[in-house]
């Protein structure tokens, strides 16, 4: 872990502002607290503002606001258009490969924060990547010196090698208990697992469902539904979908569409 490196531009004749973007899950915290024990200073955590956290997660969000301003740093949100606008906007829900939600409900929130806060790109974005989270972070650069996502700021990711344990220690510190799962600021997530989308509550589900019965049909015929059939055993709409995370390997079946009479077909 790099609890005792400098911050690489410590030294400038510029006091360095530090922005932590924050979600407010383990990482993110385990980061707020890291940043806290070293004495990073002019902090703000900022967290993205999508309007489709799970419903108990704004609970979540305030308390961590509290506490972070209780360090001394300062508490920001980005405003966004929010998922359920978005996808009415774009007729349709985001996908891996066309994921729009996050250029639009993050990262250009995020850039209009910025370019309001601190127009001179003076800023240290920081962020609580770790390498051993999955595959695809494990060579996530510790620091990035022009982050375009960050409109072009120096990024500092101080945890990459923090493993599971060294970060707990510092949930620990900062009187929390690691979360069981991942940030439900986006609840579901478009890249939800089948472990995600059993922990959906029913308030969830509901307005998923809702948005879905509301999108209707493509031109083709096709039901605007947030997760695609072909790659769900079939399953069509948010509450065949949480069926299908609850079945066993393999033994989802789609409910029979058309006459069930026993008259026709055959
Ligand atoms: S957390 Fe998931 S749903 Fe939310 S912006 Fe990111 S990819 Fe999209």
């Amino acid at each position: 872990m790099s609890m005792e490196r400098a911050s690489p531009r410590d030294d400038r004749a510029v006091t360095p502002v530090h922005v932590i973007f924050a979600s407010y899950g383990n990482d993110s915290l385990a980061l707020i607290r890291w940043a806290y024990e070293r004495k990073l200073r002019d902090v703000t955590v900022l967290y993205n503002e999508t309007g489709w956290g799970a419903a108990c997660w704004a609970i979540r969000v305030a308390q961590c606001e509290a506490w972070v301003e209780g360090l001394g740093f300062k508490a920001a949100r980005t405003q966004s258009i929010g998922m359920e606008a978005l996808v009415k906007k774009e007729r349709g829900w985001p996908r891996n490969g066309m994921q729009f939600c996050t250029e639009k409900l993050k990262i250009r929130p995020s850039l209009a924060w910025l370019a309001q806060n601190d127009p001179e790109r003076e800023a240290i974005c920081l962020v609580g990547v770790r390498r051993e989270e999955s595959v695809a972070r494990r060579s996530f650069p510790e620091w990035t010196e022009d982050s375009a996502a960050h409109g072009h700021r120096s990024l500092w990711a101080p945890l990459v090698n923090t493993q599971v344990v060294e970060r707990d220690a510092l949930l620990s510190r900062a009187g929390f208990a690691p979360l069981p799962h991942r940030s439900r600021e986006c609840e579901p997530c478009i890249n939800s697992n089948k472990g995600d989308i059993r922990a959906l509550g029913d308030p969830d589900i509901a307005k998923v469902e809702r948005i879905e019965g509301e999108l209707g049909f493509t031109g083709a015929g096709k039901p605007r539904v947030m997760f695609r059939p072909a790659q769900h055993m079939g399953a069509i709409g948010i509450r065949e979908i949480y069926r299908w995370a609850h079945s066993g390997r393999g033994q989802y079946e789609p409910p029979v569409r058309g006459c069930d009479s026993g008259m026709c077909g055959g």
